[in-house]
């Protein structure tokens, strides 16, 4: 008999998530049964999405979430003892999984091979935020040689790789992030400049390091900052809008009418959710492996020791306290 432990979404977030809003349970698992394995959480990732997303929940649900977990019984000749699945399983330390049932378009998968490189990856550069990067950027910016890029959010989990590949396409790379220390981060793993959005006049900090405007943007944050980037951005610019996070805790609109611009610049901004790329899932990580191997993409994970931390890594990756990607350790 397997005993799980979950954390319950026990009360609406209103703001920055608190301690209020989860709730620790336990749970008593069922058999495993046919086409079922039961997977075992090793590290499970906090993402900015998972806070408006849960919003649509009703309170008493478990916190939804991907995770890196292993096999420890199966009756499911794809799912075997011991492989190492990506899973979207939520907040839980053990799951009894029926792969053919739950959502089509994040069906849980066997790891590739990582090689030397750590399991959890699997929740970021080599998972859902390395394929938002490598799909959302080169799918819908279509950067070409010589242009001028910026990302917001720039030392996350998703920029830090937009960012990268950016450079690996022969661009400038403008990053935006939250402090001195994220700037110099992202500085040494390729980006041309860095603007601490905390501590700049981001518009004139900008102007300085794209003289010729700004081609192509992917927008992780929205609000103010993309107001001031849409600003700069050059006749036919692409931008690319992956996420608000800078939204996500606010409850009112933050930004003026940007039509205008959208106009005047003949602008193209798209939105995206990675799921459109389900079918070629396992190319974007194979790509990123292959650019983590010839040392062309570098990462960085912020690690959180302990299930039990999972608000604290959550709330503290929406403050900005993670460098690259957010994950918990069981
Ligand atoms: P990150 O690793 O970037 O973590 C979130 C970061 O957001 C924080 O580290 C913080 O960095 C930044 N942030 C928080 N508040 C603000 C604010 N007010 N203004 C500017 N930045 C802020 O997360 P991810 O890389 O996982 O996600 C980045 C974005 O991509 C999110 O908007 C997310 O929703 C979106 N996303 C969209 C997907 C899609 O399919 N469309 C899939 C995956 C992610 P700092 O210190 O710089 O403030």
């Amino acid at each position: 008999m397997v005993v799980a432990k979950k954390w319950i979404y026990a009360k609406s977030f209103t703001g920055y998530p608190t301690d209020e809003n989860f709730r620790l349970e336990e749970e008593t698992l069922a058999d495993v049964k046919e086409n079922e394995f039961l997977a075992e959480a090793i590290f499970l990732s906090v993402d900015p999405y998972m806070r408006p997303y849960m919003l649509q929940y009703p309170i008493g649900s478990t916190m939804i979430g991907g995770q890196v977990a292993k096999v420890v019984e199966s009756k499911n000749a794809k799912f075997p003892v011991g492989a190492y699945v990506h899973g979207n399983f939520g907040w839980r330390t053990h799951t009894v999984c029926n792969p053919n049932k739950g959502d089509p378009n994040s069906p849980p998968y066997v790891l590739p091979d990582f090689g030397q490189e750590p399991l959890s990856l699997g929740l970021g550069m080599l998972g859902m935020p390395g394929n938002t990067a490598y799909f959302g950027f080169l799918e819908i910016c279509q950067p070409k040689q010589g242009e001028t890029v910026v990302v917001s959010g720039a030392a996350g989990a998703v920029g830090s790789i937009v960012g990268q590949i950016a450079k690996i396409k022969g661009c400038t790379v403008i990053g935006i992030a939250g402090s001195d220390e994220k700037c110099d981060w992202i500085k040494t793993i390729g980006f041309d400049h860095a603007i601490n959005y905390k501590t700049a006049d981001i518009d004139a900090e900008l102007k300085k390091a794209a003289p010729k405007g700004v081609d192509c943007y992917f927008d992780n944050v929205g609000g103010k900052i993309t107001e001031i980037v849409r600003g700069q951005m050059n006749t036919l610019g692409r931008i690319s809008v992956c996420g608000t996070v800078s939204c996500y805790n606010q409850n009112k609109a933050m930004v003026s009418d940007p039509q205008r611009d959208f106009v005047w610049k003949q602008l193209k901004q798209q939105g995206f959710l990675v799921w459109q790329w389900t079918e070629r899932w396992l190319e974007g990580i194979q790509q990123n492996f292959k650019w983590i191997q010839e040392g062309k993409l570098k990462y960085r994970e912020t690690v959180t020791e302990g299930f039990e931390n999972m608000p604290k890594a959550f709330v503290g990756m929406l403050k900005g306290e993670n460098f690259g990607k957010a994950v918990v350790k069981v």
